[in-house]
């Protein structure tokens, strides 16, 4: 009997942990807001910039950040580390809501798509085909 208390508790944590990981998968997947970009420093303008990772122009890897606003056809960018979910700092537009600075990135000509309702919002939403965006507008593209 004992044995089969051990099995069910068993069970119990595997299902547990399986449990965790689905839900990591979905929520990894549901992200629309994440970019990659050129980090080669100031003095680059090769503007590369994807929704998927990858090497920019200059043959180095592009690194992970999400956008937390658009203005025109240009992100604002969060520059934290990979996974965050912080919003633009209300009070002060060139920070985002941990206190780094934010990075500005055009997307003209990336053939990413991006929602600016209004000319200027914080949907947020990238994406590399045509859509719609939750605020029920079209992705656009500017080439
Ligand atoms: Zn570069
Ligand atoms: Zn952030
Ligand atoms: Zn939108």
């Amino acid at each position: 009997m004992r044995n089969a208390k051990f099995f069910v508790l068993f069970l119990a944590i595997t299902a547990f942990f399986l449990g965790m990981t689905v839900q990591t998968a979905i929520t990894a997947e549901e992200r629309n807001d994440v970019l990659y970009y050129c980090d080669c420093g100031p003095d680059c303008h090769c503007n590369s910039v994807s929704t998927k990772p990858g090497n920019c122009k200059c043959n180095k890897p592009m690194k992970w950040g999400h956008v937390i606003k658009v203005e025109g056809d240009e992100a604002i960018l969060c520059t934290c580390a990979e996974g965050c979910k912080c919003a633009i700092d209300a009070n002060d537009p060139t920070k985002c809501g941990c206190g780094n600075k934010v990075t500005r990135v055009s997307l003209k000509g990336t053939g990413v798509y991006f929602c600016n309702c209004g000319g200027s919002c914080q949907c947020n939403t990238v994406s590399d085909q045509p859509g719609k965006c939750k605020c029920g507008m079209d992705l656009k593209k500017v080439d």
